[in-house]
Protein backbone atom coordinates (compact mmCIF):
# COMPACT_ATOMS: atom_id res chain seq x y z
CA UNK A 1 0.00 0.00 0.00
CA UNK A 2 1.14 3.19 -1.23
CA UNK A 3 1.90 5.98 1.80
CA UNK A 4 -1.03 8.56 1.19
CA UNK A 5 -3.57 10.79 3.23
CA UNK A 6 -7.38 10.26 1.77
CA UNK A 7 -9.67 14.21 2.93
CA UNK A 8 -12.61 11.99 2.60
CA UNK A 9 -14.38 15.30 4.24
CA UNK A 10 -13.17 18.70 4.56
CA UNK A 11 -15.97 20.43 6.68
CA UNK A 12 -14.99 22.55 9.93
CA UNK A 13 -17.45 23.61 12.49
CA UNK A 14 -21.50 23.26 12.41
CA UNK A 15 -22.59 25.45 9.54
CA UNK A 16 -21.09 23.66 6.95
CA UNK A 17 -21.31 20.14 8.46
CA UNK A 18 -25.09 20.19 8.98
CA UNK A 19 -25.53 21.83 5.28
CA UNK A 20 -22.69 19.94 3.70
CA UNK A 21 -21.56 22.23 1.88
CA UNK A 22 -18.36 20.13 2.33
CA UNK A 23 -18.17 16.87 3.33
CA UNK A 24 -17.53 15.78 7.23
CA UNK A 25 -15.85 12.41 6.03
CA UNK A 26 -13.18 12.60 8.38
CA UNK A 27 -9.28 11.54 7.01
CA UNK A 28 -8.03 7.67 5.67
CA UNK A 29 -4.22 7.58 6.26
CA UNK A 30 -2.34 4.75 4.92
CA UNK A 31 1.33 5.24 6.54
CA UNK A 32 3.95 1.99 6.72
CA UNK A 33 1.32 -0.65 5.67
CA UNK A 34 -1.14 0.43 8.62
CA UNK A 35 -4.82 2.03 7.69
CA UNK A 36 -5.97 4.83 10.16
CA UNK A 37 -9.01 6.74 10.21
CA UNK A 38 -9.23 10.58 12.09
CA UNK A 39 -11.95 11.74 13.11
CA UNK A 40 -14.71 10.03 11.47
CA UNK A 41 -17.63 13.05 11.60
CA UNK A 42 -21.30 12.77 9.53
CA UNK A 43 -21.26 10.53 7.01
CA UNK A 44 -17.80 8.97 6.79
CA UNK A 45 -18.84 5.54 6.16
CA UNK A 46 -20.73 6.54 3.32
CA UNK A 47 -17.84 8.38 1.83
CA UNK A 48 -15.44 4.99 2.17
CA UNK A 49 -17.87 3.14 0.80
CA UNK A 50 -18.81 5.25 -2.58
CA UNK A 51 -15.17 6.30 -2.98
CA UNK A 52 -13.71 5.12 -6.41
CA UNK A 53 -11.95 2.23 -5.70
CA UNK A 54 -14.17 1.96 -2.51
CA UNK A 55 -12.44 2.00 0.62
CA UNK A 56 -13.10 -1.02 2.90
CA UNK A 57 -12.84 -0.40 6.20
CA UNK A 58 -12.28 -4.30 7.36
CA UNK A 59 -8.82 -3.00 5.94
CA UNK A 60 -9.13 -0.27 9.03
CA UNK A 61 -5.82 -0.77 12.04
CA UNK A 62 -6.82 2.31 13.88
CA UNK A 63 -9.78 4.79 14.39
CA UNK A 64 -8.65 7.86 16.06
CA UNK A 65 -10.92 10.51 17.74
CA UNK A 66 -9.14 14.38 18.72
CA UNK A 67 -12.22 15.20 20.83
CA UNK A 68 -15.43 14.29 20.91
CA UNK A 69 -17.32 17.14 18.64
CA UNK A 70 -19.74 15.69 16.36
CA UNK A 71 -18.10 16.83 13.08
CA UNK A 72 -14.93 14.65 14.76
CA UNK A 73 -16.88 12.14 16.08
CA UNK A 74 -20.63 11.56 14.28
CA UNK A 75 -19.55 8.47 13.14
CA UNK A 76 -17.15 6.58 15.44
CA UNK A 77 -19.55 3.84 16.29
CA UNK A 78 -20.86 2.87 12.85
CA UNK A 79 -16.78 2.70 11.53
CA UNK A 80 -15.92 0.64 14.73
CA UNK A 81 -18.38 -1.46 13.65
CA UNK A 82 -18.00 -1.66 10.10
CA UNK A 83 -13.71 -2.16 10.69
CA UNK A 84 -14.68 -5.48 13.01
CA UNK A 85 -16.59 -7.04 10.29
CA UNK A 86 -20.46 -5.95 12.76
CA UNK A 87 -18.30 -7.13 15.83
CA UNK A 88 -17.90 -10.87 14.37
CA UNK A 89 -14.38 -9.88 14.25
CA UNK A 90 -12.50 -8.28 17.16
CA UNK A 91 -9.61 -6.03 15.93
CA UNK A 92 -7.77 -3.28 15.77
CA UNK A 93 -7.38 -0.01 17.96
CA UNK A 94 -9.46 3.39 19.53
CA UNK A 95 -7.42 6.24 20.58
CA UNK A 96 -9.57 8.75 22.29
CA UNK A 97 -9.57 11.39 24.92
CA UNK A 98 -10.78 10.15 28.16
CA UNK A 99 -13.46 13.00 27.99
CA UNK A 100 -14.69 11.28 24.59
CA UNK A 101 -15.41 7.89 26.56
CA UNK A 102 -16.29 9.64 29.94
CA UNK A 103 -17.76 13.06 29.98
CA UNK A 104 -19.92 12.87 27.12
CA UNK A 105 -19.50 9.18 25.97
CA UNK A 106 -19.51 9.19 22.23
CA UNK A 107 -18.16 6.00 22.20
CA UNK A 108 -21.08 3.79 22.84
CA UNK A 109 -20.15 1.08 25.55
CA UNK A 110 -21.31 -1.95 23.47
CA UNK A 111 -18.79 -1.32 20.22
CA UNK A 112 -16.13 -0.90 23.01
CA UNK A 113 -15.73 -4.86 23.30
CA UNK A 114 -15.36 -4.94 19.22
CA UNK A 115 -11.61 -3.33 19.55
CA UNK A 116 -8.61 -5.34 20.50
CA UNK A 117 -7.12 -1.99 22.25
CA UNK A 118 -8.36 1.48 23.88
CA UNK A 119 -5.92 3.99 24.35
CA UNK A 120 -6.38 7.01 26.31
CA UNK A 121 -4.37 9.99 25.16
CA UNK A 122 -2.63 11.94 27.27
CA UNK A 123 -0.42 14.92 26.75
CA UNK A 124 3.13 13.33 26.11
CA UNK A 125 1.90 9.84 25.22
CA UNK A 126 2.90 8.15 22.33
CA UNK A 127 2.04 4.83 21.20
CA UNK A 128 3.22 2.34 18.26
CA UNK A 129 1.09 0.87 15.81
CA UNK A 130 3.22 -1.32 13.84
CA UNK A 131 5.81 0.67 12.91
CA UNK A 132 3.85 3.83 13.13
CA UNK A 133 4.01 6.17 16.09
CA UNK A 134 1.29 8.21 17.20
CA UNK A 135 1.72 11.06 19.79
CA UNK A 136 -0.30 13.71 21.56
CA UNK A 137 2.34 16.05 22.47
CA UNK A 138 0.09 19.10 23.36
CA UNK A 139 -3.53 19.29 24.33
CA UNK A 140 -4.87 22.09 22.58
CA UNK A 141 -7.18 25.11 24.14
CA UNK A 142 -10.95 23.92 22.96
CA UNK A 143 -14.35 23.83 25.05
CA UNK A 144 -13.20 20.07 25.63
CA UNK A 145 -9.80 17.64 25.79
CA UNK A 146 -8.61 17.72 22.60
CA UNK A 147 -4.89 16.86 21.20
CA UNK A 148 -3.15 16.97 18.30
CA UNK A 149 -2.07 13.98 16.77
CA UNK A 150 1.30 13.56 15.31
CA UNK A 151 1.95 10.10 12.93
CA UNK A 152 5.83 9.17 12.45
CA UNK A 153 6.46 6.51 9.99
CA UNK A 154 9.66 4.91 8.62
CA UNK A 155 9.77 8.06 6.10
CA UNK A 156 7.68 10.97 7.24
CA UNK A 157 6.49 13.15 10.19
CA UNK A 158 3.49 14.36 9.80
CA UNK A 159 1.26 16.48 12.13
CA UNK A 160 -2.32 17.02 12.49
CA UNK A 161 -2.73 20.38 14.24
CA UNK A 162 -6.87 20.17 14.73
CA UNK A 163 -9.19 22.29 16.84
CA UNK A 164 -7.48 24.49 18.62
CA UNK A 165 -7.20 28.24 19.82
CA UNK A 166 -4.01 29.78 19.09
CA UNK A 167 -1.22 29.44 21.53
CA UNK A 168 2.96 29.62 20.49
CA UNK A 169 2.96 25.93 21.60
CA UNK A 170 1.04 24.93 18.73
CA UNK A 171 4.22 26.22 16.66
CA UNK A 172 6.93 24.49 19.27
CA UNK A 173 5.28 21.24 19.85
CA UNK A 174 5.09 20.44 16.06
CA UNK A 175 8.42 22.26 15.24
CA UNK A 176 9.91 18.91 13.81
CA UNK A 177 6.94 18.07 11.01
CA UNK A 178 7.78 17.63 7.36
CA UNK A 179 4.17 17.86 6.47
CA UNK A 180 1.43 20.02 8.46
CA UNK A 181 -2.12 18.93 8.21
CA UNK A 182 -4.15 22.39 9.99
CA UNK A 183 -7.69 22.98 10.77
CA UNK A 184 -8.63 26.17 9.54
CA UNK A 185 -12.30 26.85 10.82
CA UNK A 186 -12.03 30.47 10.27
CA UNK A 187 -11.05 33.27 7.76
CA UNK A 188 -10.70 35.63 10.36
CA UNK A 189 -11.13 36.57 14.19
CA UNK A 190 -13.51 39.17 13.33
CA UNK A 191 -17.56 38.38 14.88
CA UNK A 192 -16.39 34.82 16.53
CA UNK A 193 -19.25 33.80 18.98
CA UNK A 194 -18.13 32.27 22.49
CA UNK A 195 -17.08 28.94 21.11
CA UNK A 196 -15.72 29.84 17.81
CA UNK A 197 -12.93 31.73 19.04
CA UNK A 198 -11.30 28.09 20.04
CA UNK A 199 -10.68 27.58 16.28
CA UNK A 200 -7.42 28.99 14.63
CA UNK A 201 -8.40 31.62 12.11
CA UNK A 202 -5.93 32.34 8.47
CA UNK A 203 -3.65 34.84 10.32
CA UNK A 204 -3.12 31.87 13.48
CA UNK A 205 -2.38 29.84 10.48
CA UNK A 206 -0.14 31.95 9.02
CA UNK A 207 2.05 32.55 12.29
CA UNK A 208 1.70 28.54 12.93
CA UNK A 209 3.06 27.21 8.96
CA UNK A 210 5.99 30.12 9.31
CA UNK A 211 7.04 29.28 12.83
CA UNK A 212 7.57 25.30 12.00
CA UNK A 213 8.18 25.44 8.42
CA UNK A 214 7.61 22.05 7.36
CA UNK A 215 7.79 20.84 3.87
CA UNK A 216 3.81 21.22 3.18
CA UNK A 217 1.23 22.60 4.80
CA UNK A 218 -2.61 21.12 4.07
CA UNK A 219 -5.37 23.52 4.80
CA UNK A 220 -8.62 21.51 5.56
CA UNK A 221 -11.91 21.19 8.17
CA UNK A 222 -13.45 25.03 6.72
CA UNK A 223 -15.97 26.75 8.06
CA UNK A 224 -18.47 29.45 6.32
CA UNK A 225 -16.32 31.46 6.44
CA UNK A 226 -13.16 29.70 4.68
CA UNK A 227 -15.78 28.00 2.30
CA UNK A 228 -16.87 31.24 0.85
CA UNK A 229 -12.78 32.72 0.84
CA UNK A 230 -12.40 30.08 -1.50
CA UNK A 231 -9.26 28.08 0.35
CA UNK A 232 -7.40 26.99 -2.77
CA UNK A 233 -6.62 30.65 -3.53
CA UNK A 234 -5.95 31.16 -0.02
CA UNK A 235 -3.63 28.37 0.12
CA UNK A 236 -1.78 29.63 -3.03
CA UNK A 237 -1.70 33.21 -1.80
CA UNK A 238 -0.21 31.97 1.82
CA UNK A 239 2.71 30.00 -0.60
CA UNK A 240 3.87 33.11 -2.31
CA UNK A 241 3.78 34.97 0.66
CA UNK A 242 5.42 32.62 3.00
CA UNK A 243 7.49 30.69 0.42
CA UNK A 244 6.45 27.09 2.02
CA UNK A 245 4.38 25.08 -0.01
CA UNK A 246 0.88 25.02 0.81
CA UNK A 247 -2.75 23.45 -0.61
CA UNK A 248 -6.11 23.32 0.67
CA UNK A 249 -7.71 19.98 0.77
CA UNK A 250 -10.85 19.66 -1.17
CA UNK A 251 -13.35 16.74 -0.71
CA UNK A 252 -11.88 13.24 -2.17
CA UNK A 253 -8.47 14.59 -2.20
CA UNK A 254 -5.80 11.92 -2.21
CA UNK A 255 -2.29 13.53 -0.99
CA UNK A 256 0.51 10.89 -2.13
CA UNK A 257 3.10 11.25 0.92
CA UNK A 258 5.91 10.50 -2.14
CA UNK A 259 4.69 14.32 -2.99
CA UNK A 260 6.66 15.90 0.49
ZN1 LIG B 1 -14.20 20.93 18.07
Amino acid sequence: MADKIKFLGTAGARIVVAKQLRSSGGTWITLDEKNLLLDPGPGTLVRCVKNRPPLDPTQLDAIILSHQHIDHANDVNIMIEAMTNGGFSKKGALFAPLSALENDPIVLRYVRGYVNEIHIFKEGSSYSLGGVEISTPLRHIHPVETYGIVFKSSKYTISFIVDSRFFADLITKYKKSDLIVINVVRYDGKGGKRMDVDHLNLEDVKKIIKGIKPRQAILTHFGMTMVRSKPWEIASQLEQEIGIKTIAASDGMEFDLTNI
